[in-house]
C-alpha cells in the first residue's frame, strides 16, 4: 500500500473455528452456576483448556482447582467439559456436595458406549492421548484394567489380545481424523472381530475444524491456529496444515505473534480451537495489520447449528 507502506496480507479465516457447542454449555454452566449459588463456584480444573475463559470465568467469581479435595464441603464445583472419572462425582455425594457437571454431552456419550461395552464383556481400546483429562475421565467409567489405551499404530502392534479376544474401541473426541482412521485401521487388521462404536466418536467440531484447515491450507503460507499448548483439538489443527505441507504455528494471544514469521508470506490462514473465543480471533487480525495492509476472506466448509441443553439443575 503506497499510502502506508504495508506490504499486503491475505488473510484467509476458517469457517467454522472456535467455540464448539460443548464449551458454550460448560461456560455458560459456570456462569450460571455462579449465578444461583452466588460466588466462589469452584471449577476441578480448566471448565476448557483456554487461559483467556479460564480468566474471565475467575474475574466473575470461579475458583480453579485439580482436585475435588481442593474444594470446601459447602461449596458448589462444576466439573469441566472434559468429563471425569466416575470417582468424582461419587466422592462429591459421599461429601453431599452441590456439584454441576459440565462434562460435553458428546463426551458422555462416548462414556455410556463405554458402559455398554463393559457390559457385553468386551475389552475395549482406547484411541487417544496419554494423559489428556478427557481420557483419564473415560478410563475411569469403567473398571480397572478393562480398558487399554492406545496412541499410535505401533502401539497396536504390542498389544497382547488374540483374535478370540471379546474386543471393541472407541476414541478420544478431538482426535485428528486422518491419524485415528489409520489407527482403527491396524486394529481391524489384527483383531477383525473388534466391534466398532455406533457412531464415530471423534466430535461434529472436531471433524468439521478439520476439514476447513484442509481447504485452506494448500493455498496458504503460513496457518496460525489460536489455542492453547494443552488443548488437543487445537494441536490437531496444527498437524493437519503441516500434513499437508503448510508452516503451522500455534499462539494463544495476538502477543505471541512473531512479525518475523510472516517474511515471505503473502496468504495467511488464521483458525482457532475448539476452546478459543472469537475476540481471540479479531485481535490477532488486528495485530496482523500492524504489520501488513490485511484483507480478509473466509473459508467456509461447513455450517453448525448444533446447541446443548443445560442441566436441569441449572434452568428450573
Ligand atoms: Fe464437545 Fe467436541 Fe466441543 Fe469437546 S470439542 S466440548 S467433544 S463439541
Amino acid at each position: 500500500d503506497p499510502a502506508t507502506g504495508k506490504l499486503p496480507l491475505a488473510v484467509m479465516i476458517a469457517a467454522p473455528r472456535g467455540f464448539c457447542a460443548g464449551v458454550d454449555r460448560a461456560i455458560e454452566i459456570v456462569e450460571k452456576a455462579i449465578e444461583k449459588y452466588g460466588a466462589p463456584v469452584y471449577v476441578r480444573h480448566e471448565i476448557v483448556h483456554n487461559r483467556y475463559v479460564v480468566d474471565g470465568l475467575k474475574e466473575k467469581g470461579a475458583i480453579f482447582v485439580e482436585e475435588l479435595d481442593e474444594v470446601p464441603d459447602d461449596m458448589p464445583v462444576v466439573f469441566s467439559a472434559h468429563g471425569v472419572p466416575k470417582s468424582v462425582p461419587a466422592e462429591a455425594q459421599r461429601r453431599e456436595m452441590i456439584y454441576v457437571d459440565a462434562t460435553c454431552p458428546l463426551v458422555s456419550k462416548v462414556h455410556r458406549q463405554a458402559e455398554r461395552q463393559i457390559e457385553k464383556g468386551q475389552h475395549i481400546i482406547f484411541i487417544g492421548h496419554e494423559g489428556h483429562p478427557e481420557v483419564i475421565g473415560t478410563m475411569g467409567q469403567v473398571p480397572d484394567g478393562q480398558m487399554t489405551l492406545v496412541e499410535t499404530v505401533e502401539d497396536v502392534a504390542t498389544l497382547s489380545f488374540t483374535a478370540h479376544d471379546s474386543l471393541s474401541f472407541l476414541t478420544q473426541t478431538t482426535l485428528s481424523v486422518d491419524d485415528t482412521a489409520e489407527i482403527v485401521q491396524a486394529l481391524q487388521m489384527r483383531y477383525p472381530q473388534i466391534v466398532a462404536p455406533k457412531a464415530e466418536d471423534i466430535c461434529y467440531a472436531t471433524s468439521n475444524r478439520q476439514e476447513a484447515v484442509k481447504a485452506m491450507a494448500p493455498s496458504c503460507d503460513l496457518v496460525l491456529v489460536i489455542g492453547a499448548p494443552n488443548s488437543s483439538n487445537s494441536l490437531r489443527l496444527v498437524e493437519v496444515a503441516e500434513r499437508l505441507g503448510t508452516d503451522a504455528k500455534l499462539i494463544q494471544r495476538a502477543s505471541e505473534l512473531d512479525p518475523a514469521w510472516l517474511e515471505g508470506v503473502g496468504t495467511l490462514g488464521l483458525t482457532a480451537g475448539a476452546s478459543a473465543p472469537e475476540i481471540l480471533v479479531r485481535e490477532v487480525v488486528a495485530k496482523l495489520g500492524e504489520f501488513r495492509e490485511v484483507s480478509e476472506s473466509t473459508v467456509k466448509t461447513a455450517d453448525e447449528k448444533i446447541i446443548f441443553k443445560l442441566p436441569r439443575q441449572l434452568t428450573d
